[in-house]
């Protein structure tokens, strides 16, 4: 058979397969091993890098767009010069992972626009790059999602926003949650206590959770389980959404509004 014929047939092969990368690289991958004399070993070995290489990309994009994250930016694309009350250092080294396999919790604090949500989207691209499954909600969505389960009688564990190795929850503070709702919300984090780990972003300090979420007892069980093993950083900085107009205002301290 000619090289033509085989070259084909092997592309028909890859393509069956569905080793898309693999064939769409193959005939450059043939004649740069040619070239440099290179072995059959690292003939194979290349063409495979390539092929995983693709997959694993597709794989994070995938996850990334169901993820339910509301955009999606890395810790690359954060201005620490912003935020310099921030350590940086310490924020830093929360994307080593290591608080997921040891089940901790992360907490953000600070008025809006101070980059929370930012940072826990950068912790979940990380997160979701290492292979690790997440899941992003916002404070709203997750006490809706929870009332639904609960109404129709579902346990909800089945669900990603229960079972995902690292869970988001974003704005949790800017609605008030009645005891029912409260209730809920205890479940889902003694749920996760010890055994996933939760990221959770609030414009309100803890001292103000008992006023938002009504039983006091309950909140109380919620903090202690959430802050038992956890990382809690406090941005007191300005609003990156007004950097410009913070500058032309002659750089007064934003406090209202998001
Ligand atoms: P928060 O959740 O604290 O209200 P966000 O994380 O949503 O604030 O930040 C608001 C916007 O400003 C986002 O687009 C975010 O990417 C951007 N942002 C905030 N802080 C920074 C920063 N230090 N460097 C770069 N972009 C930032
Ligand atoms: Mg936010």
């Amino acid at each position: 058979m000619s090289d033509t014929l085989v070259l084909e047939r092997i592309e028909a092969n890859l393509a069956r397969l569905r080793l898309t990368r693999m064939g769409e690289v193959l005939s450059d991958t043939i004649r740069v091993c040619e070239e440099q004399a290179k072995s059959y070993l690292s003939f194979l070995d290349d063409l495979l890098e390539e092929e995983v290489a693709r997959k694993e990309q597709r794989r994070v994009e995938t996850t990334l767009k169901i993820s339910g994250l509301p955009f999606i930016k890395t810790i690359d694309e954060f201005d620490f010069s912003f935020q310099p009350a921030l350590d940086r250092r310490s924020v830093m080294s929360l994307f080593d992972l290591t608080f997921v396999q040891r089940k901790e919790n992360i907490i953000f604090l600070g008025p809006p626009g101070v980059g929370k949500t930012h940072l826990a989207v950068a912790l979940a691209v990380k997160a979701c790059q290492s292979g690790i499954s997440i899941s992003f909600t916002t404070m709203e969505d997750l006490i809706a999602k929870l009332k639904k389960d609960h109404a129709s009688g579902k346990a909800g564990n089945a669900r990603s926003y229960y079972k995902s190795a690292l869970v988001i929850v974003d704005e949790v503070g800017y609605t008030p949650i009645d005891r029912h709702e409260c209730n809920l919300f205890y479940r889902f984090v003694a749920n996760r206590y010890e055994k996933a780990s939760t990221i959770i972003t609030s414009n309100k300090a803890f001292s103000d959770w008992s006023e938002l979420f009504t039983d006091q007892v309950i909140v109380t069980a919620i903090l202690d389980r959430l802050l038992h093993h956890s990382t809690v950083i406090n941005i007191r900085g300005n609003s990156y959404r007004l950097k410009g107009k913070l500058q032309k205002e002659g750089d007064k301290t934003y406090e209202h509004g998001q």
